[in-house]
């Protein structure tokens, strides 16, 4: 930069770059720029048609964004992946893009996130979205859903929320395929750590990257995982509906991610102990856990969660009351009572007042998740500390 120039323009203009030298960071930028400078205006017409490759502007996809883009593609044998600000934005834009907006029809399964669940019962009051619920388990009524009428995507869960039932992916996906629909598979509980979708037949994996992925509990993100045509939608919602993930939070989930292995083999290793645990205790009438021989889809589970059975464990109180599960939230000093999972730390979630609110309460009855259901994300702590932190909030009920 010329040096005759003012100060007032030198102090803005400065350190718009960095200086060059050897040495190749071991973390990945972060660049933290919403536009882009060219230098040259046929350069810049290049990338903004589309013939170069580059970066347009904050909302079209920024470096390191790009760079946690194409570990998710990789770690799922995609072609791409792009990310939202959130895991319920990368729903909203798929299910709406690539069903809803051309009028296609929806079956969806029935206990999946409250999130999920409420945005998809919103759609169906608000725009009469032909959306079904179904049992994703019944394998026959999955089959009436689909034969019913002309359907563009089935939309499951792998391992759904808070119940932990475990859906059966090739299954589904030759389902989904006979009737000419999608299948789209929100992975948010397995991780690629579990399982991988795609290789299953499934169209499309979707993740919310404020969980495992990320796993501290400090940013927030989404990512739709497909093949090229997917990709291209999405990015077209990304830039026209702008909810396209921050460089910011992209930089802390490929720092998070990095440990995604260690941490989730640790939390099943640690939620399995816990399950066991709360299995035979007093307090607890029943426990959902697909590692344990009680689980309905155990011998599934075995089969395709390469011998992993998750970090969540979920129970129902033998006090099947709000006020016992108030007691047990309020006597946990190392868990923490809060709406999230998937992360470092343990923390457990009371889903009738928190993820599940907005379903109808006999809805949410009706699907197992009752007044005394509570759901654990089984942290990285000691096992031992968490199991005692457990038996001492159950005291207490
Ligand atoms: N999918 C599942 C299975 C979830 O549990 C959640 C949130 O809890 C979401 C999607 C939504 O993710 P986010 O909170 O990042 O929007």
């Amino acid at each position: 930069m010329g040096k005759d120039r003012r100060l007032a323009t030198r102090v803005v203009r400065a350190a718009r770059s960095l200086p060059a030298g050897e040495g190749v960071p071991v973390t990945p930028p972060l660049v933290q720029s919403v536009a882009f400078d060219y230098r040259s205006a046929a350069r810049q017409d290049a990338v903004f048609g589309g013939e170069a490759t580059g970066y347009v502007y904050g909302r079209y996809g920024t470096p390191t964004t790009a760079a946690l883009e194409e570990a998710l593609a990789e770690l799922e044998g995609a072609g791409s992946a792009v990310c939202f600000t959130s895991g319920m934005a990368a729903i909203a834009a798929y299910v709406d893009a690539c069903a809803l907006a051309g009028g296609g029809r929806v079956v969806a399964q029935e206990d999946v996130y409250g999130g999920t669940r409420s945005l998809f019962e919103r759609w169906a009051r608000e725009r009469r979205a032909a959306i079904t619920f179904v049992d994703a388990t019944d394998h026959a009524a999955v089959e009436r859903a689909l034969r019913d009428a002309p359907t563009a995507l089935l939309y499951i869960e792998a391992i759904a929320n808070p119940l932990l039932r475990v859906a059966d992916v090739a299954e589904l996906a030759s389902l989904a395929h006979a009737h000419g629909a999608k299948l789209g598979i929100d992975a948010t509980f397995a991780t690629p750590v579990l399982l991988r979708p795609l290789a299953l037949g499934a169209d499309v994996v979707i993740h919310s990257l404020t969980k495992y992925l990320n796993g501290h509990g400090d940013a927030m993100g989404g990512a739709v995982v497909g093949g090229a045509e997917v990709a291209r939608t999405m990015r077209d919602r990304t830039i026209s509906d702008g909810a396209h993930l921050p460089p910011h939070e992209a930089w802390l989930v490929i720092r998070g991610l990095r440990t995604l292995d260690l941490r989730v083999r640790r939390q099943c290793g640690s939620a399995l102990l816990v399950a066991r645990h709360l299995e035979t205790h007093a307090k607890v009438a029943r426990v959902h856990y697909p590692g344990l021989a009680s689980h309905p889809q155990h011998e599934l589970a075995t089969r395709q969660l390469g011998g992993l059975f998750g970090g969540i464990v979920t129970f129902d109180l033998a006090d099947a009351t709000k006020a016992a599960a108030f007691r047990f939230l309020d006597a946990l000093e190392l868990a923490a009572s809060a709406t999230t999972l998937g992360d470092l730390y343990t923390e457990v979630l009371y889903p009738a007042i928190s993820s599940h609110r907005r379903v109808e309460a006999p809805e949410r009855r009706r699907m197992g998740i009752g007044e005394g259901t509570l759901r654990i994300s089984v942290g990285i702590e000691d096992p031992e500390d968490i199991l005692t932190d457990l038996d001492a909030a159950l005291e207490g009920v």
